[in-house]
C-alpha cells in the first residue's frame, strides 16, 4: 500500500502568510488521517526575491501554529535536500532528458522580441503567450547559437490542439484547451528551473501522493500533468483549495486584512485558536461544532467536506473564537503562563529596552511608556490629530503615503526606515516635526512616545500597516475616488529625485 505523502511548498519571498498556514493545515490533516507523512519543501527558485530570513520566519510561524512537518530543510528526511536551491543538478538532468526526448526546446528570443510580441498580441486582443518562434530552428542552428553562448531559456512543448482534462478531488473534471496554455519556460537563462519544472520533479522524487494547494494553481495543472506524461511518471492526485477572501470577497490581501502569521502572534492570538479558525475556512466538523483542535480535526477529517465557496477570513470572528479559547480552555494558571510567554518575549524586550532605558527613573515608568508596543489599535479620535500646521487631509495623506512607502522597503531596518521617512517629508514639503506628528498619533496614540522611527522598526510592517490604516479611518477614510487621486500624486512623488 502506498504511503500518503503531502507537502506544503512555500516560496520564501515575504512574510509568512495565513494562506500558507491554511493550506499546510489541510495537508497535515489529510496526511495524518491516512497515517502518512507531511513534508515541508522550500521553493526558492526565485533567487532575487527569496531570502533566508523569510524562510526562517515561515518555519517559525508554522512551528508556532503547531503545524509540524515530518521532513523538511530543518529536519532532514530520506528525500532531501528539501530546499530547491540545493537541487539545481537534479533539475538540469531532468530538463536535459526532456530536450533529448524532444519535449522541450531552446529558445533564444531576446526580451525585446518577447516584449514586442506581447505588445502586438495585446493590440490584436489575442491570447498572450510565446509564439513558437524558436521551434523552427534546426539542430545545427541550435548548436551554433549554443556554442556562440547566446543567452537562452528552455521551454516545454505544448500540443497545438485538443484539451487537457484536469481531475481534481473537489470538483468535476476541468477541461482546458491546450491552445490556451503557454509554452512554459522550464529553465531560465541563469540555468535555474522555474517553479513548474522544479515543483513537478520534486513532487515526483519526494513521492508526493496528493497535491493539496491553492486554487490559483489550477490553470498551471495542464502543464504539470503534461510534464508527468513526458517523464513517464504517475501524477499525484490534485486538490485545489478555495482561496481565503476579504470580507468583500476579493482575494485575501494585506491592504484589506493583516495576512502575516506574525501579526496574529504579535496581536496576542492563541495559535490553537488561529488553526481552529483556519480549519473552519471552507470546512466544518461533521457535528458542526465550532471549537476543535488539530487532533480532533484529523480524527474527523474528510477532504470531501471542503466547500468551494470562497471562505471569508473575518478577523472579528477570529476575535470571538480566540476569546472563547482564552476564557474556556485555559485555567488561570495556564492563562498566566501563556500571557507571560506572550508579553515577555525576549526578542521584543531586547528591542524595547534600549529605547526606554534612558528615559525611566523607576520600573513603574515603563508600562505607560511602552503600552503601545503591547496593544492592538490605539484608542484615538479625530481630535488627537488636530495640529496647527496640518489639516486632517494632510495627515491622512502622510499616513497613506508612508504606508505605501513602507511596502516598498526591501529590508525592515531602522536606518532604512528613517531615511525613507525623511525623504518622504522632504518630497511632501513638510517640516520633519510636523510630518512626524500624525505618524506618532497613528502608531503610538500620542505625540510624546519613544522615537517613532524606532517604534516602527520594532512593531514591524504588519502592525504598523494596520495602525496607519486605522489612523486613516479615524480621519474619515479614503473614498475610491480619493484613492485614485492619491495614487496618482504618490506615483509622481515616488519618482521624484531629491537634490540632497
Ligand atoms: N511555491 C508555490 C507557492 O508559493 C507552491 C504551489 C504548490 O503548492 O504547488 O505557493
Amino acid at each position: 500500500m502506498t504511503v500518503v505523502r503531502t507537502r506544503i511548498a512555500p516560496s520564501p519571498t515575504g512574510d509568512p502568510h495565513v494562506g500558507t498556514a491554511y493550506i499546510a493545515l489541510f495537508n497535515l490533516c489529510f496526511a495524518r488521517q491516512h497515517a502518512g507523512k507531511f513534508i515541508l519543501r522550500i521553493e526558492d527558485t526565485d533567487q532575487l526575491r527569496s531570502t533566508p530570513k523569510s524562510e526562517a520566519d515561515i518555519l517559525a510561524a508554522l512551528g508556532w501554529l503547531g503545524l509540524n512537518w515530518d521532513e523538511g530543510p530543518d529536519k532532514g528526511g530520506d528525500f532531501g535536500p528539501y530546499r530547491q536551491s540545493e537541487r539545481t543538478d537534479i533539475y538540469k538532468k531532468h530538463v536535459d532528458q526532456l530536450l533529448a526526448q524532444g519535449n522541450a526546446f531552446h529558445c533564444f528570443c531576446s526580451s525585446e522580441r518577447l516584449d514586442e510580441l506581447r505588445t502586438r498580441q495585446m493590440a490584436e486582443k489575442k491570447a498572450l503567450g510565446y509564439d513558437g518562434h524558436c521551434l523552427q530552428l534546426d539542430e545545427t542552428e541550435v548548436k551554433e547559437k549554443l556554442s556562440a553562448n547566446i543567452p537562452h531559456v528552455i521551454r516545454m512543448k505544448i500540443p497545438t490542439a485538443g484539451t487537457c482534462v484536469v481531475k481534481d478531488m473537489l470538483r468535476e473534471d476541468v477541461e482546458i484547451e491546450w491552445q490556451q496554455i503557454d509554452m512554459q519556460v522550464l529553465m531560465k537563462s541563469d540555468g535555474l528551473p522555474t517553479y513548474h519544472l522544479a515543483n513537478v520533479v520534486d513532487d515526483h522524487l519526494m513521492e508526493i501522493t496528493h497535491v493539496i494547494r491553492g486554487e490559483e494553481w489550477i490553470n498551471s495543472a495542464p502543464k504539470h500533468l503534461l510534464l508527468y506524461q513526458y517523464f513517464g511518471w504517475k501524477a499525484p492526485l490534485l486538490c485545489h483549495m478555495p482561496l481565503l477572501r476579504n470580507a468583500d470577497k476579493s482575494k485575501l490581501s494585506k491592504r484589506k486584512n493583516p495576512t502575516s502569521i506574525g501579526y496574529y502572534q504579535r496581536m496576542g492570538y492563541l495559535p490553537e485558536a488561529v488553526t481552529n479558525y483556519l480549519g473552519m475556512m471552507g470546512w466544518s466538523m461533521p457535528d458542526e461544532r465550532e471549537m476543535f483542535s488539530i487532533p480532533e480535526m484529523v480524527e474527523h477529517f474528510d477532504i470531501k467536506r471542503v466547500s468551494l465557496g470562497g471562505p471569508v477570513f473575518d478577523t472579528e470572528k477570529l476575535d470571538w473564537l480566540n476569546g472563547r479559547y482564552l476564557r474556556e480552555t485555559l485555567s488561570d494558571e495556564e492563562f498566566m503562563q501563556r500571557f507571560s510567554q506572550w508579553a515577555f518575549r525576549p526578542d521584543m524586550l531586547q528591542a524595547i529596552v534600549p529605547l526606554i532605558k534612558q528615559r525611566v527613573e523607576r520600573f513603574t515608568d515603563i508600562a505607560p511608556l511602552t503600552a503601545f508596543f503591547f496593544s492592538g489599535l490605539p484608542p484615538i479620535s479625530e481630535q488627537n490629530f488636530e495640529h496647527k500646521k496640518l489639516t486632517p487631509d494632510d495627515s491622512k495623506k502622510i499616513l497613506q503615503y508612508l504606508a505605501w512607502d513602507l511596502e516598498t522597503l526591501e529590508a525592515w531596518h531602522r536606518d532604512r526606515i528613517e531615511k525613507m521617512l525623511m525623504q518622504l517629508a522632504e518630497k511632501m514639503g513638510f517640516a520633519v516635526r510636523d510630518f512626524l506628528f500624525p505618524i506618532f498619533i497613528a502608531i503610538a496614540g500620542n505625540p510624546v512616545s519613544t522615537s517613532v522611527i524606532d517604534s516602527i522598526a520594532v512593531l514591524g510592517l504588519d502592525i504598523v500597516r494596520a495602525r496607519l490604516r486605522h489612523g486613516i479611518e479615524i480621519l474619515g477614510g479614503v473614498s475610491k475616488k480619493q484613492l485614485k487621486i492619491l495614487e496618482k500624486e504618490y506615483a509622481v512623488l515616488a519618482h521624484q529625485q531629491l537634490s540632497s
